[in-house]
Order: structure tokens, then C-alpha cells, then sequence
């Protein structure tokens, strides 16, 4: 019981599950272009959760995102997924101009 703590305090605590990350050298996939259309997004981020999907720290990472108002997808969840959920950007832009139009 305790090394599974130990594990999970560990992995909630710092950065060393990125050492793990699926998606090391593949940014493009996860964070945006400026001025993206929503088709290529939409491709973007299913691409992106493929990958998401075999990674071993998909809940940390998702978990992280949440916690620290990331933007991109993180653990198979896009920021707008997040907004949605509950835990909010601090400046939400994408998701205002997509909600405004
Ligand atoms: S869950 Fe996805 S975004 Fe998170 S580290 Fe793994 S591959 Fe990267």
C-alpha cells in the first residue's frame, strides 16, 4: 500500500511522469497553429488521442492539465473538454470565440 502511495504522491507531485509521455517530439500534434480552421483541428486532435490512448500516463497527464489551466491536449482531452469539465483556462480564447460564433 505504501509504494502505491509512494507512486501516485510521486507522480502527483512532480514532472518525472513526462519522462513516459507517448508523445515526446510530436508537439505539432497537440498544441495548435495560429489561426487554425476547425477541420484541421478536429484532425489534429484525433490524431493527437490515437497516441493518447497507448501512453502509461494518460490519467497523470490528464490530471496535470487540469490542475495547472493548460492549453493543448493532455491525456486524451482537448482544452475545450477541460473548459467543458470544469476546469477552466484562465483566458479560455479559443473556446470564447468558438462558443461566440
Ligand atoms: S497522455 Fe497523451 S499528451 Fe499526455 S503524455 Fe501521454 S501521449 Fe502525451
Amino acid at each position: 500500500m505504501s509504494n502505491v502511495l509512494d507512486f501516485i504522491t510521486r507522480h502527483l507531485t512532480d514532472d518525472d511522469w513526462m519522462e513516459d509521455a507517448a508523445c515526446k517530439g510530436m508537439t505539432h500534434l497537440f498544441f495548435p497553429t495560429p489561426a487554425e480552421r476547425p477541420q484541421t483541428r478536429e484532425r489534429r486532435e484525433d490524431a493527437a488521442r490515437e497516441i493518447c490512448q497507448s501512453c502509461s500516463v494518460k490519467l497523470v497527464c490528464r490530471n496535470f492539465a487540469r490542475d495547472n489551466h493548460e492549453y493543448g491536449l493532455w491525456g486524451a482531452e482537448s482544452e475545450d473538454e477541460r473548459h467543458t469539465a470544469g476546469y477552466r483556462l484562465i483566458a479560455p480564447i479559443g473556446v470564447r470565440a468558438r462558443q461566440s460564433s
